[in-house]
């Protein structure tokens, strides 16, 4: 070898540890990275034919993250959305929750699910979840292997989004397709699409877009750390079921809820809260009984308008538009409804309350 290069390799070798540092020295750099927890429950983000991608494997799903984020990973369940139960959200929340409480240094949390009641999962966290970090959902709508999998896009979008100061405070959101919705407002509105999840008229809580995340606004509703929920004490949550309103409908299916045991009825009702007469009876018996029922609209949009006073304050005492438990949904839709009704008889069978609950959450 020349005596150039001989000369020119050892100069090399003696500069090494100035460029880099042996291996203790490194470690004793303390790490910047925020930590996010990945918790999994399954749902398409996950089906792989054959079987179902694992938290574990989901994480490996995302190395553009680039190492910038530390991932920790978390098997929940790995199962399609629609098997999950009641009980299984108070164990998630629970489990969010304790997470949160014992990990100072977690920036924030990932819940993946499937996309079918992926909205009813983000909502019940948002009422149940008593931290200012941000909790955000995300699944996917096309399934590992498939061309244009969605699943490694919507989680890297929602590990930035956990990962970002500016999403604290904010509620639980629903992260896919480089969107921001508040768990409140979004709902899954197509069965087929990468743009399955819209807020309507309420709009984005903000974008996820390349260089990096925005935020437009900040959900007024009570939320997370701003609850009253407290599930320390709750066993299960009471069984509300949700009745549809349609041409003709019977009232008969609004008896057979309360026989089958519901604490609490939601009426999708039709337009502003109409029912059919048929139904408007049986509502009266339920309430009768003690049963507090919500009124929502099946339209999807707009609110259920408080009631007009009652115009004589003797008159039909036992008409049912007049029953204290007879409760106006705002602008929440059956489904979400039914959530903020369920968490709100673990705490009060009072109507004026339930009433307050439904105007705040
Ligand atoms: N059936 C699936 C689920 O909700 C759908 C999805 O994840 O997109 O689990």
């Amino acid at each position: 070898m020349r005596t150039w290069l001989r000369s020119w390799i050892a100069a090399c070798v003696t500069c090494l540890p100035l460029v880099a540092p042996p291996p203790a020295a490194r470690a004793a750099q303390p790490d910047e990275r925020p930590v996010v927890r990945l918790v999994a429950t399954g749902g398409t983000i996950a089906n792989r034919t054959g079987s179902r991608l694992t938290a574990a494997e989901l994480t490996a799903s995302v190395p553009a993250l680039d190492g910038r984020i530390v991932v920790e990973a978390e098997q929940f369940s790995n199962v399609a959305s629609g098997a999950l139960t009641r009980d299984d959200w108070l164990r998630l929340a629970r489990r969010v929750n304790r997470t949160l409480a014992a990990r100072d240094d977690l920036a924030g949390v990932v819940v993946t699910s499937g996309t079918d009641t992926l909205e009813e999962t983000a909502y019940f966290l948002n009422l149940t979840v008593r931290s200012e970090r941000p909790v955000v959902v995300v699944g996917a709508m096309r399934p590992p292997g498939t061309v244009g999998y969605d699943g490694a896009a919507n989680l890297r979008q929602g590990l930035r989004v956990a990962a970002e100061p500016a999403a604290r405070g904010r509620g639980v959101l629903v992260v896919l397709n480089n969107e921001i919705n508040a768990a409140r407002d979004v709902s899954k509105t197509h069965a087929q699409r990468l743009h399955a999840f819209t807020a309507g008229s309420r709009g984005l809580v903000g974008v996820v877009d390349r260089d990096r995340v925005l935020f437009y606004r900040r959900p007024l509703h009570r939320h997370t750390r701003w609850t009253e929920f407290d599930l320390a004490g709750v066993e299960r949550l009471p069984r509300v079921d949700i009745l549809m309103t349609y041409l003709d409908a019977p009232g008969d299916l609004v008896r057979a809820a309360v026989e089958a045991g519901a604490e609490g009825l939601v009426v999708a009702a039709a337009g502003a809260g109409s029912t059919t007469e048929d139904q408007r009876v049986a509502i009266g018996e339920a309430l009768d009984r003690g049963r507090p029922v919500v009124i929502t609209t099946r339209t999807g949009g707009g609110r259920i308008l408080p009631r007009r006073p009652r115009p004589d304050p003797d008159a039909a005492p036992n008409d049912p538009r007049y029953s204290p438990l007879r409760i106006e949904a705002e602008d929440l839709t059956p489904i979400k409804a039914r959530i903020l009704l369920m968490l709100a008889l673990t705490r009060t069978r009072d109507g004026a309350e339930i009433q307050r609950m439904f105007q705040q959450y």
